[in-house]
C-alpha cells in the first residue's frame, strides 16, 4: 500500500476533519473514506506536520482496511505479504512503514 508525501486527497481530508469544509461530491466521496483513518491527529502540530502524519495514517488505515476483507486475508493464508509504504516526492524515495 504506497502513499505519497502531499497528497491532495488527504490534505482535502484533514480540511474536512479540522475545518469541517465539504468538498465537491468526487472528492468528498474519498474524503469520507480517509477521515476514520484520521483518529489521532494532533490539531497542535504545523500544517506541513499535519499532512505528514495523515498520510502516514492512511496508508496504516488502509492496511488495515484490507486486511479485514476476504480477499485481504486470502491473499494473507496463501502467505502474500501487505506492507504500507510512502513514496517520497522530494527525494524518490520509497520509504516502507514496518
Ligand atoms: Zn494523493
Amino acid at each position: 500500500m504506497l502513499g505519497h508525501e502531499g497528497c491532495g486527497v488527504v490534505k482535502a481530508a484533514l480540511e474536512h476533519k479540522l475545518a469541517r469544509r465539504e468538498h465537491l461530491s468526487r472528492i468528498q466521496n474519498l474524503v469520507d473514506c480517509i477521515v476514520p483513518g484520521l483518529a489521532e491527529i494532533d490539531c497542535q502540530l504545523s500544517e506541513q506536520e499535519q499532512l505528514t502524519t495523515a498520510v502516514r495514517a492512511n496508508v496504516c488505515w488502509s492496511v488495515h482496511q484490507i486486511l479485514e476483507t476476504t480477499e485481504g486475508q486470502n491473499a494473507i493464508k496463501a502467505r502474500a505479504r501487505l506492507v504500507g509504504a510512502i513514496y517520497e516526492r522530494t527525494s524518490g524515495h520509497v520509504r516502507f512503514l514496518v
